[in-house]
């Protein structure tokens, strides 16, 4: 083979290629034609184009290669050609994702044991749910006033469509009668409604989920000046005299380093990888890998009352691709009063496997409560410098524990979701439980944007890192809330707004900094 060449220099590095290092490639190629982009990311390209969501691979065990090739060093998701790799610990993994194989929990902390990431072209992007509701109240960023324009953009970018399942024979059904239970003790702006999904329906019906290749879009794709690097981690940024000015590539097809000069660094790694490379590049502001924020989830099931006879609801959808369309997805919004976020989705669609044996598909729903969660410093994954991971890079160590609040809100959960099964129908199992930490795959606050920088964040308002100019940090560890909510969609607002102010700058011709968010 020959060695592949990396450029030696680029304007823009972007390190991860999920959603929020696709937004900027996506959004400076529409600003900043001409301007050179280079996309580097660990895993390997799975579809063509690269980035799609694996639910879009109609093939069975194509879908299950896709997912294991996303697993990173140890796969587990079996196929046709391999078994799966047993894990002894019994944690929750799912297909397309990996956990950490030690260092999840400190003696005498909760942890997060089943904290999840994936490696490969579109991140988890390629395996998650699509939900992509708006944060409401304390969610909500106060550093971005202007956080609506951006959540549109987002929503431009990711494809979402706000009923996809709107005609879904028992979306209704689900809908009035959460309404009925919860909305008369809420703002009208925070009703229940049908959860806005990143999916659009084609005129034959078929679902097209969005993966990160829908966020690249036609415009990156066919930018002659954008590169996307598979199989390329990113070992360090390089800094000098407080400025990021490129980064060092593992090759991972030949195991060689390669020096890429850049004007403008993104770190959008995912929120245990992109504060371990900072970390391993000696950017360690205080508040790194801090305020670490993974959403206590309370699960439940319930079968819907007074539906499932006709011959439709004997239709077994689990393998289909368009699993969710007969009882939709719908949304109980987070408010301050009640700071969770609740989904409710046909189980069989779920990606959290809560009973074994689902009678009659469509007809069961699954209830997943996302809590807010009391937000600490010493909540925090740090990293060891002398001891690798299987990538190679500093081994993270996870320090968590849920406080009192915590209990207190998961307890107040219970009883929402509670109500919400009685007002839907008969529950399955006696009591809503508390999946292990880290399941909700929405972990948080480890780069966590700030106003000001007092030592409780590590960037500010446009992602940019507190005094190492140059470099932009993206994805939900950017997010400095307690959000209970799916975080995705936000977590491309600010990636907008980064790539927003790089392209400003780009035009400007200066580096430095020259607006504020
Ligand atoms: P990621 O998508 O995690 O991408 C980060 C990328 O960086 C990865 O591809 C990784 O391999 C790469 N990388 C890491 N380190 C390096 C390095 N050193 N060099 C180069 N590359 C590197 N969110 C929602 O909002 N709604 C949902 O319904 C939802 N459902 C989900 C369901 C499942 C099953 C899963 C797995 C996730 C779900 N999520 C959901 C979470 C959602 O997928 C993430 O929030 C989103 O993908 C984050 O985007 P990102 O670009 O920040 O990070």
């Amino acid at each position: 083979d020959v060695p592949r060449s990396f450029p030696s220099a680029v304007d823009v590095a972007i390190v991860g290629s999920g959603p929020t290092g696709a937004a900027y490639a996506r959004v400076l190629s529409e600003l900043s034609p001409g301007t050179t982009l280079a996309v580097f990311e660990v895993g390997p390209a799975l579809t063509d184009p690269p980035g799609m969501h694996v639910k879009n691979i109609a093939d069975l065990d194509e879908r299950l290669v896709a997912q294991r090739r996303s697993e990173g060093v140890h796969p587990h998701t079996a196929t046709k050609a391999e078994a799966a790799l047993t894990d002894p610990t019994k944690r929750v993994v799912r297909p397309g994702t990996h956990v950490l194989p030690d260092g999840f929990r400190q003696p005498g902390e909760d942890g997060i044991p089943a904290l999840a990431m994936s490696s490969n072209v579109g991140g988890m992007g390629a395996h998650w749910t699509c939900a992509c509701p708006r944060p409401g109240g304390a969610e909500r960023i106060d550093a971005r006033p202007d956080l609506d324009e951006l959540l549109d953009e987002a929503e431009r970018l990711l494809g979402v469509s706000r009923d996809p399942f709107g005609d879904a024979p028992y979306s209704d059904v689900v809908r009035e009668r959460l309404g009925a239970e919860f909305d008369a003790e809420r703002p009208a702006d925070r009703y229940v409604r049908s959860m806005p999904l990143a999916v659009q329906r084609r005129a034959d019906g078929a679902l097209t989920w969005s993966g990160a290749d829908v966020v690249f879009g036609d415009v990156t794709r066919d930018n002659p000046a954008a590169t996307l690097f598979p199989e390329a981690q990113v070992r360090r940024v390089l800094v000098e005299h407080g400025r990021a000015v490129g980064v060092v590539v593992r090759d991972r097809r030949d195991g060689t380093d390669h020096e890429v000069r850049a004007r403008f660094v993104v770190a959008a790694a995912d929120a245990v990888r992109t504060p371990q490379l900072l970390h391993a590049s000696g950017v360690r502001p205080p508040a790194l890998g801090r305020y670490l924020n993974d959403q206590p989830q309370m699960v439940f099931a319930v079968r819907l009352r007074d539906v499932g006879s006709t011959a439709a609801d004997q239709h077994d959808p689990r393998g289909d691709t368009a699993i969710v369309q007969q009882s939709g997805v719908s949304w109980v919004p987070y408010t301050d009063a009640n700071p969770f976020h609740g989904q409710v989705m046909q189980l069989d669609a779920s990606p959290v496997p809560i009973v074994g044996d689902v009678p009659a598909p469509g007809t069961v729903v699954g209830l997943g409560w996302f809590c807010g969660k009391d937000l600490q410093a010493t909540d925090r994954v740090e990293f060891d410098d002398d001891a690798v991971d299987e990538f190679g890079m500093p081994k993270p160590l996870v320090h968590y524990t849920l406080t009192d609040r915590d209990r207190a809100t998961l307890a107040q959960a219970a009883r929402s979701v509670r109500r919400a099964a009685d007002a839907l129908g008969e529950a399955l199992g006696d009591e809503p439980f508390v999946l292990p930490s880290g399941a909700s795959l929405h972990y948080q606050g480890s780069t966590r944007m700030g106003a000001v920088d007092d030592g409780t964040s590590v960037c500010g308002p446009t992602s940019e890192v507190w005094d190492v100019e140059g470099l932009f940090v993206a994805g939900n560890g950017v997010i400095p809330t307690p959000m209970a909510c799916n975080p995705t969609l936000t977590s491309v607002a600010l990636a907008v707004a980064g790539a927003r102010e790089i392209a400003a700058r780009l035009a400007q011709g200066v580096e430095t900094q020259t607006t504020s968010g």
